[in-house]
């Protein structure tokens, strides 16, 4: 559990961690089942009700604790942006994205690409939300996901997924984006705020000191996804060729279909990204759309 560097005493969420404090706020991340208990059990403790769920984007491992949370406090108010609305309120949109539209399969089911059906309760629009008497920031960190926002409140900005721990990094190889100039967009964004620390949903608390540094990690990681994707079309192939050879230029080791699917997604986000750069295309061949150098 993480202390907020504020002089209230709030419950702010996010990523792995949680800080202690009010009025009630929660910033949704990965929480598990532990956590979401932990934090039912310290509002009760102190006579205390949950007000809002802010929703950063729709990824499974963000919005999983929705549900719970929504039963628990059916009074709290759900928020998220209207993209990132519609996915959180049709979940099973996560698995059929990643299915190409189809009917997912089973392996893509998982909890963590399919969280139980939740509600939104309000919209996000515009860069401030005022909740129970205090004003939040919202900045638009679109990239990760198609709307991703982040919060900024006293001094943090709660990034969400717009960068990633440098040992998350390490263990994934490929910072996941659905559209990566968009992320590479977010991660110059973040370099020019002025906020004293910055939380990502995965990864640690981050000084302002030691951003820079984190955010060069980001941007490396995904400089040597880029470079590996183009350097896979030296011959042209289909997408699962060349996911298959940047997987085996970089040493990437795959936990299962799940992880995969979204493996073969920035991939995809990866070769649209050539495209605009002019430096690839697709085009329909016998065996499918074959991408190849421009
Ligand atoms: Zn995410």
């Amino acid at each position: 559990m993480a202390k907020l560097p504020t002089r209230h005493q709030k419950i702010v969420c996010s990523g792995s961690k949680a800080a202690l404090d009010a009025p009630y706020t929660i910033f949704s991340g990965p929480l598990s089942m532990q956590m979401l208990s932990l934090i039912h059990i310290s509002l009760d403790e102190a006579r205390l009700s949950l007000l809002a769920i802010l929703n950063t984007h729709h990824h499974a491992d963000h919005i999983g604790g929705n549900a719970f949370l929504q039963n628990a406090f059916p009074q709290a108010r759900t928020y998220a942006t209207k993209l990132e609305a519609a996915l959180i309120t049709n979940p099973i949109l996560e698995p059929v994205y990643l299915h190409h539209g189809a009917a997912p399969h089973t392996a893509l089911q998982s909890k963590w690409l399919m969280a139980k059906p939740s509600r939104v309760d309000q919209l996000i629009e515009g860069a401030q939300l005022p909740i129970a008497g205090i004003d939040l920031e919202v900045i638009a960190l679109a990239g990760h996901s198609l709307q991703q926002i982040g919060i900024v409140y006293e001094g943090v900005c709660f990034a969400a997924d717009g960068f990633f721990g440098p040992a998350v990094l390490a263990k994934h190889g490929i910072p996941y984006a659905q559209d990566v100039d968009g992320q590479r967009a977010a991660l110059e964004y973040l370099r020019g705020r002025n906020e004293h620390y910055f939380l990502p949903g995965h990864g640690e608390l981050t000084r302002h000191a030691d951003l820079a540094e984190v955010l060069d990690a980001n941007t490396a990681a995904i400089a040597i996804a880029a470079d590996a994707v183009y350097t896979a079309l030296e011959s042209p192939a289909d997408l699962a060729t060349i996911a298959a050879r940047v997987r085996w230029a970089l040493q990437l080791t795959m936990s299962g279909v799940p992880q995969y699917a979204i493996y073969l997604s920035v991939i995809a986000a990866h070769l649209t990204a050539l495209e605009r750069a002019g430096k690839a295309a697709p085009t329909l061949e016998e065996h499918g759309i074959i991408w190849s150098r421009k």
